[in-house]
């Protein structure tokens, strides 16, 4: 257990947990430190802020972004979470997202897995592959997310449609511009850490994320010396998406020295 955790989902982007009940899960297994990190909306930062009673809520954001068709995830924290550039930027990804899923859902109608489509598009917040695999599991169609992303929504699978391609130093600039500090979001899932590492850093890329689950201990000693090596704030977090779906990690549970959080909060620009 930690007593802060850094990357969180909501029901705002593909988490299964409302804003308000990630804060009582946070508090109620005493989590001090939390920041709301959905993909590509701050919407659930503002709910989750007035629900707070002892836990500390921090902005936050991820943002899909891509590198010779790898992913790369850029978190952002400490920003003003109404600066309008912010908003617009994350709206137009968003509206990108919504027209993803369309042809996603139009390529699984195609291949004998026809949704609800109105259902899935009915939802407001940032639509993920996570949503269609759980109207597949729902509808009957796949026996659970593991197997729609392993048969169906993978990025080599038949029904994957690949976002518009946005560049990491677009989502940093956006991020630097609503007075917010930036961290490469778990680096160890990228094929060459070190040659995208560089490459952000010259777009003044201010964090690494050392701590994620799926970092092995080994992973995240090799990240912790490439973060000291670089000048970066060193962050982390369980990167849960609440409880159900593939992806079971539990808020606060990933280990995490204290030290890591007070230099974090040290290093925030924006004073919320
Ligand atoms: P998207 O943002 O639409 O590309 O979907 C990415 C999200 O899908 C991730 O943030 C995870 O929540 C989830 N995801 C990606 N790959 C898998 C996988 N292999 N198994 C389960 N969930 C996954
Ligand atoms: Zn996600
Ligand atoms: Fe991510
Ligand atoms: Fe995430």
């Amino acid at each position: 257990m930690s007593t802060f955790d850094l990357h969180l989902h909501t029901t705002c982007s593909d988490g299964t947990l409302t804003p308000v009940e990630v804060v009582a899960a946070a508090e109620e297994r005493g989590v001090m430190v939390i920041a709301i990190t959905d993909h590509d909306t701050v919407a659930g930062i503002a709910p989750a802020q007035a629900a707070a009673a002892s836990v500390q809520v921090i902005a936050g954001v991820e943002i899909n972004t891509e590198v010779k068709r790898e992913n790369v995830h850029i978190l952002g924290y400490g920003f003003d979470p109404d600066n309008q550039q912010l908003l617009a930027g994350l709206a137009q990804l968003r509206e990108d997202r919504r027209n993803r899923a369309r042809l996603m859902l139009k390529r699984l109608k195609d291949i004998g897995y026809p949704l609800d489509d109105a259902a899935v598009l009915a939802n407001e917040g940032a639509i993920g592959r996570p949503h269609l695999a759980r109207a597949l599991v729902a509808a009957g169609h796949m026996p659970n997310e593991g197997e729609v992303f392993a048969r169906l929504l993978g990025s080599r699978c038949p029904a994957y449609v690949p976002r518009p391609p946005y560049t990491p130093e677009s989502a940093i600039a956006l991020i630097h511009a609503a007075g917010g500090i930036t961290s490469l979001a778990h680096p160890g899932k990228l094929g060459d850490p070190v040659r995208i590492i560089r490459q952000l850093c010259a777009a003044g890329l201010d964090g690494l994320e050392v701590y994620h689950s799926d970092h092995s201990p080994q992973l995240t000693a090799r990240m912790l010396v490439r973060a000291r090596e670089f000048g970066l704030v060193v962050t982390g977090g369980s990167d849960s998406h609440g409880p159900g779906g593939s992806l079971p990690r539990n808020i606060g549970s990933l280990l995490i020295p204290d030290e890591v959080c007070v230099e974090f909060l040290a290093n925030l620009r924006y004073k919320q």
